[in-house]
């Protein structure tokens, strides 16, 4: 494949912005090379600045779980477009999309949006604190929540691949109230807890985790949690920004059937344009502003755009029964192919797959957490993006992401790229 005009479009990028990317995973820095630029996206496929057409597994990072371009949305868009843009002033559209949400997740009465997972999850921190008039905060070392200061103590997605876990500009008086604990080990949660008593107000965590690739909780982990907070007064948070309207409907809390205090979104509730949101119960809720004293606000919070593709893309989901079980099929599809290719070929791998979601890393032992995610072989990883994307396969450009599969793959599509996976084997090696 040529990448000519990706390259000089990066080159003059890099004049302006910093690193040429407007958010850091897109610089291709975790598997060297530079990244490739998209002219359109339709379906299950990206068209390059260079011609090429690629099949997609990231979905934007997710978003797109019913393909690109996805014509309801689109529709939706289009027509909102031509009534204005931005009012600063409610409309109906945010009361339906709101309703449709809470009719679609388990055990929230109220949501409010705003523009991205990370103000979603930093927001709901906030709430939790105020709720509960404590300060600190359990999250799990590899669980990424956005770039709010608070949840930058060894994030996993870009802030591991960039090596940077701890970034600069983050204060130490802030460092102090995130403690840190390790996924799927609730033994070391509880000792937390008992070190900090009467001090944590809530605990954060992705519930399937995707940012250390994807992880499954272990039997129990998740059920744990919901007990140990109820014992301590702790709110639970689940960071559903990929999970949500993803796994199921109702996000992890329905497939796994735990319920947290407070949910947070991002990704498909937007349909593809910028939302994020955050839900609980009516008695944490009614604790924002203006009814309560946490206060929160956005100048494009609930913007009638975005608010028509989510609420496009949330019909759609709600209305197909069968789109969930689908995408998990067709997952399986895709872990069963590419494990059958690296099992012949004695490439050593561990994969993870839950629903739509799935990954691959490259190491024998299973990938229960941050650090056995670590420990996969990096340098195969390179290789294998690398190979995939010279074969039309588009795949996270960091082992530190999980694939989002979307709907509009065939499995043509899918065996299209085990073949590919196929080929390239024996350079795996
Ligand atoms: N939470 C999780 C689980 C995420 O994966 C992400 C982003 O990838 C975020 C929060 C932050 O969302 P955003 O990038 O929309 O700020």
């Amino acid at each position: 494949m040529i990448y000519k005009r990706s390259s000089a479009l990066f080159k003059e990028a890099q004049k302006y912005i910093p690193g040429g990317v407007n958010s850091p995973v897109r610089a291709f820095n975790a598997v060297g090379g530079e990244p490739i630029y998209v002219k359109e996206a339709k379906g299950a496929y990206l068209y390059d600045e260079d011609g090429n057409k690629l099949i997609d597994y990231i979905a934007s990072w997710g978003p797109m779980i019913l393909g690109h371009a996805y014509q309801p949305v689109v529709d939706a868009v289009i027509e909102k477009t031509k009534k204005g843009t931005s009012y600063g002033i409610p409309t109906e559209i945010e009361t339906q999309i709101a309703k449709l949400a809470v009719e679609m997740v388990p055990g929230i009465d109220k949501i409010r949006f705003v523009n991205s997972g990370t103000e979603a999850c930093m927001s709901a921190v906030r709430l939790a604190r105020g709720f509960t008039g404590k300060d600190k905060i359990i999250k799990f070392a590899g669980c990424y929540h956005g770039h709010s200061d608070s949840f930058l103590i060894q994030a996993g997605s870009g802030a591991v691949t960039f090596g940077a876990p701890n970034s600069p500009g983050v204060t130490k008086g802030t460092a102090k109230d995130t403690l840190l604990a390790n996924y799927n080990d609730l033994a070391g949660v509880k000792k937390l807890i008992e070190a900090n008593q009467g001090e944590i107000a809530c605990i954060i965590i992705e519930p399937v985790p995707g940012n250390m690739g994807c992880i499954i909780p272990k039997e129990g982990f998740l059920e744990g949690l919901r007990e140990l907070c109820h014992q301590h007064s702790i709110l639970l948070i689940f960071d559903e920004v990929m999970t949500g309207f993803r796994l199921a409907k109702g996000g992890v809390q329905e497939l796994l059937d735990v319920q947290a205090d407070i949910v947070t979104f991002g990704k498909v509730v937007g349909g593809g344009l910028p939302v994020g949101a955050f839900a609980a119960r009516e008695e944490i809720m009614n604790h924002l502003a203006p009814e309560g004293p946490v206060y929160q606000a956005g100048t494009l919070s609930g913007n009638p755009l975005a608010m028509a593709a989510g609420l496009a893309m949330l019909q759609s989901l709600n209305e197909n029964n069968e789109v969930f079980k689908s995408l998990a099929d067709k997952t399986k599809y895709l872990h069963e192919g590419i494990a059958k290719v690296l099992t012949a070929h004695e490439i050593p791998h561990s994969i993870n797959r839950l629903g739509s979601m799935v990954s691959v890393h490259f190491n024998e032992d299973p990938v229960v957490d941050f650090d056995s995610a670590a420990k996969a072989n990096n340098e195969t990883f390179k290789k294998y993006f690398h190979g995939m994307l010279k074969r039309g396969v588009y795949l996270p450009p960091s082992a530190f992401e999980s694939y989002f599969l979307n709907d509009a793959l065939s499995y043509a599509d899918l065996d299209f790229t085990i073949q590919a996976l196929n080929d390239l084997a024996p350079e795996l090696k």
